[in-house]
């Protein structure tokens, strides 16, 4: 087989980028080159269409209500089907907090506004009146219960999920998606929504990989990654563990 190419659509990397989101982008480059898998980064805004057979990975960042306000329009007018299309013909999506509850049902902003999502998770969110800051310590359920995510949250916005998505990881320190079920972020097929900043990918390198294998699969069927060397990483992920859990005992 040929070098192998990672196609990844960056959806409003301008309008949705808060705390080093852009960080995954980078992260998910970088993890490819060091394999000699090439990864082609496409920036989409508003009024650009994505083709859906083209990409195997879409990644959006979070952002504020007023931002969301107008990728909201966007994706309602411009995208929202092709990404349905896309999503169903097994592509591969990272969405990250303002972008995770767009890709929803709804997101009902604390001020009462409703902004439709499109309805890429079996999930609706409601915006409280007081947000959800502070650093994030949760186990990954498809990790088997041997890894950690971490990452940073600030959000009002409270995430219930319903029946065709499953929830991505257990909190252990934290919020994550409303603060009471328990729950962070949610899978539902190949899309990965999640409440962590920070930025999410370089200090958790498993989910990384994991998304790099999924996406490279609908291209290339069962790929295995090449291991790396992950030293670096795995000490940025235990210094955010052991901060998380130092706030928790003070
Ligand atoms: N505006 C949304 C909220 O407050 C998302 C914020 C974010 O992406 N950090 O819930």
């Amino acid at each position: 087989m040929g070098r192998m190419v990672l196609r990844i659509c960056h959806l409003y990397p301008e309008l949705m980028n808060i705390y080093g989101d852009r960080g995954n982008i980078i992260a998910l480059k970088r993890r490819c080159e060091w394999r000699g898998i090439e990864a082609e980064i496409s920036l989409l805004s508003l009024e650009d269409k994505p083709d859906p057979r083209l990409y195997d990975l879409f990644f959006i960042g979070g952002g504020q209500d007023r931002e969301q306000e107008m990728v909201c329009h966007d994706l309602q007018k411009v995208k929202g089907e092709a990404l349905r299309e896309a999503h169903a013909a097994g592509a591969c999506f990272l969405a990250i907090c303002g972008g995770y509850q767009l890709l929803g049902h709804y997101f009902r902003t604390w001020k009462g506004e409703v902004l439709p999502g499109i309805g890429i998770f079996d999930a609706w969110t409601v915006g409280g009146e007081t947000r959800f800051i502070g650093n994030v310590v949760a186990e990954w359920e498809d990790g088997g219960g041997r890894r950690t995510l971490v990452g940073f949250e600030n959000h009002s916005g409270r995430t219930r999920l319903g029946p065709h998505s499953r929830p991505l990881a257990r909190v252990k320190v934290g919020h994550g998606n409303n603060g009471e079920d328990g729950w962070e972020g949610c899978r539902c097929g190949n899309a990965f929504g999640t409440y962590l900043h920070g930025s999410l990918l370089p200090k958790n390198p498993w989910l990384a990989d994991e998304i790099i294998r999924l996406a490279l699969s609908r291209r290339y069927g069962e790929v295995e990654l090449e291991h790396l060397d992950d030293s670096l990483e795995e000490r940025a992920h235990a210094a955010a563990v052991r901060r998380a859990a130092g706030k928790r005992g003070g």
